[in-house]
C-alpha cells in the first residue's frame, strides 16, 4: 500500500503542538526540522510490512529540503510531492481539490486537516485525520491500515445489503436473489457478513453494542430455524409468521443504524462457464 503523510502539523509541528523526536547530531548539523515523536518507529513498522511511505504536502518546501530533514532521522520516504508538483497534477487533471492522493495512486493519506477528509469523501480517496493532541496517533494509523486490508468498508456495505434484503417483502427478496434459493442466499450472506465478521465489525466500530445485541438475536433465530429438521420455514417466505419476526429484527437494527431509509438497487448479469450459468449481482445502496 502507498501511504502518504502531510507535513505541517501532521509530522512537523508549526511550533510546539506535539512532542518531537530527539535530534541527533546529523539533524543538528543539517539544520533539519523537528519531526513528531513516534515517526521513526511508525515509518519502520510500515516499511517492514511492505508499505511505501510518501510525503504529500501543500508546502512549497523543496523536495531536497524535505528529504534532508527525514534523512537526518534515518528515514527515506520514497516520494515527495510538494505544492509545486501537486498543483501541476491537479491542473492537468482539472481537479479543484487542495489535494487529491488518488491521482497519484496513493491508497491512504494521513493529514491533520478536516477539509482534506471532506475532499476525500467528495473525490473518492481514503484519509485518516490525526489530531495534534493525539498521542496514540501512530497506532490509529496502523489500525486504519489493517481495516483497509480487511476490506471493512466493503464488509459493512454487504451487511447492510443483507439486512435490507432480510427486511424486504418476499417478492423483493426473490427478485434480489434471482436464480437460486433466496432463503439460502440470505442465510449465507448473513452468516458471512455478520456472524463471521462480528469481531472485526465491533473492533472497527462499524456496529455498536446495542446493534450487536439485535443482530445476535437475529443470528440465534436464523440458526434455530436452520437446525429445524422440518425446515419448511425457509420455503415459505410469503406465508410463514417467523419471517415477520426476522423482517422486524432486520428493520429494528437498520433503524438503530439510522439506515432505515436505505434501499438496495441491483443488476443481475449472467455468465456461462462450461455450460453452467453463473449469476452475478451488482449492488448499490441508495437513500430513498
Ligand atoms: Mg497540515
Amino acid at each position: 500500500m502507498i501511504i502518504s503523510f502531510d507535513i505541517d502539523n501532521t509530522l512537523i509541528p508549526y511550533s510546539n503542538e506535539f512532542e518531537v523526536e530527539n535530534k541527533g547530531l546529523l539533524s543538528k548539523i543539517l539544520g533539519a526540522e523537528s519531526i513528531r515523536k513516534g515517526s521513526i518507529q511508525l515509518f519502520s513498522e510500515l516499511e517492514n510490512k511492505g508499505h511505501s511511505i510518501w510525503i504529500y504536502t501543500t508546502s512549497y518546501r523543496s523536495a531536497f529540503n524535505i528529504k534532508k530533514t527525514f534523512k537526518s532521522y534515518g528515514l527515506n520516504p520514497s516520494r515527495i510531492i510538494n505544492e509545486e508538483t501537486n498543483q501541476q497534477f491537479l491542473k492537468k487533471h482539472n481537479c479543484s481539490a487542495s489535494k487529491n492522493p488518488s491521482l497519484f495512486g496513493i491508497d491512504l493519506h494521513v493529514d491533520d486537516a478536516r477539509g482534506v477528509e471532506i475532499e476525500g469523501a467528495k473525490y473518492g480517496f481514503e484519509t485518516i485525520i490525526i489530531d495534534i493532541n493525539d498521542e496514540d496517533w501512530a497506532n490509529k494509523i496502523l489500525k486504519k491500515i489493517r481495516g483497509i486490508e480487511l476490506n471493512m468498508a466493503w464488509r459493512f456495505k454487504e451487511l447492510l445489503v443483507t439486512l435490507i434484503t432480510l427486511k424486504s417483502n418476499a417478492k423483493k427478496q426473490r427478485a434480489f436473489n434471482g436464480v437460486g434459493q433466496a432463503e439460502d442466499d440470505m442465510v449465507d450472506d448473513f452468516d458471512n457478513f455478520y456472524s463471521r465478521s462480528r469481531d472485526v465489525l465491533m473492533e472497527y466500530d462499524y456496529i455498536t453494542a446495542t446493534e450487536d445485541s439485535i443482530l445476535s438475536k437475529l443470528a440465534k433465530l436464523i440458526r434455530l430455524k436452520c437446525e429445524d429438521p422440518e425446515n419448511a420455514f425457509w420455503y415459505q417466505l410469503e406465508s410463514h409468521q417467523d419471517w415477520e419476526i426476522i423482517r422486524g429484527l432486520a428493520s429494528k437494527v437498520l433503524l438503530k443504524m439510522k439506515k432505515e431509509n436505505f434501499e438496495v438497487e441491483f443488476v443481475h448479469t449472467n455468465e456461462f462457464d462450461d455450460g453452467i450459468m453463473l449469476q452475478r449481482t451488482k449492488t448499490k445502496i441508495v437513500e430513498k
